[in-house]
């Protein structure tokens, strides 16, 4: 299925039927995770005269998931996730698709002096690294850091220390327009940050305005051969009201 849309002055057109899947399938035990959470977990659910196992002679299937959407999830967040108003996430956006634009970076090994929480050694994603390379027709803008999607769905980043945005990155961001972020890193900020999230308030613009159209994706998984480029977003998530959802970004090629 081929679609046509206007970008910008020109007519393109994607091919619904070839989506870029660009979440991280979340599976127990061995699945991605961070923030020292415990994997995802299910239950089979039992009753008197009934069980939620077919392998078990139930009737049918029917398990509770046990889920942490910000720690073992592709998972995408509104400012509620930092603010002490209530901006559930899945109220946030009023159209799935957007033109995206995937920029891979290689992060900076800080040295010198350095503001909290930064610190000596950090790998920061630098202002640098994506300045002047924002196409101005971008509503969302996917980060890459890292190669090795394989590795990734099974990674454990507890303690690691991944490399992160620095604030002035997250702001220039914002202030070229683009409402949605995306990485493939379990935050946008330091692990250990003091509760800082100093990047995650510069791309809300957070206390300053209660920003509720923005959106920040954690935790996606990038093909390696995917190349840097424009392309078709669909940003979809769970109906779930909290401030954080699992999501399941898709990508399509832009073609002409
Ligand atoms: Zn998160």
């Amino acid at each position: 299925m081929i679609i046509t849309f206007q970008l910008g002055h020109k007519l393109a057109k994607a091919d619904l039927t070839k989506p870029i899947d660009i979440s991280l399938e979340t599976k127990e035990k061995t699945g991605f995770k961070a923030w020292y959470s415990p994997a995802v977990t299910s239950n089979v659910i039992r009753g008197e005269n009934f069980i939620g196992s077919v392998k078990e002679g139930g009737s049918v299937n029917f398990k509770e998931v046990m889920i942490n959407p910000h720690a073992n999830m592709t998972h995408t967040e509104s400012v509620g996730h930092i603010s002490k108003e209530e901006v559930p996430v899945n109220g946030v956006l009023s159209r799935f698709h957007f033109i995206a634009q995937l920029i891979s970076v290689k992060p900076t090994l800080m040295g010198g002096n350095l503001e909290k929480p930064i610190q000596k050694g950090d790998l920061c994603i630098l202002k640098s690294a994506v300045e002047d390379k924002i196409n101005p027709r971008a509503e969302a803008i996917i980060i890459k850091t890292q190669p090795n999607l394989e590795e990734l769905k099974t990674k454990n980043y507890d303690g690691t220390n991944w490399p992160y945005l620095h604030p002035k990155t997250a702001a220039y961001i914002r202030e070229k327009g683009i409402r949605h972020l995306l990485i493939d890193q379990p935050s946008v900020d330091k692990e250990f940050d003091d509760g800082m999230l100093l990047s995650h308030r510069a791309f809300w613009n957070y206390p300053s305005t209660l920003d509720q159209e923005s959106t920040i994706t954690e935790f996606i998984g990038l093909p390696d051969e995917l190349k840097d480029g424009m392309y078709l977003l669909n940003l979809s998530m769970s109906n779930l009201k909290n401030d954080a959802s699992p999501s399941r970004p898709v990508l399509f090629s832009i073609f002409y």
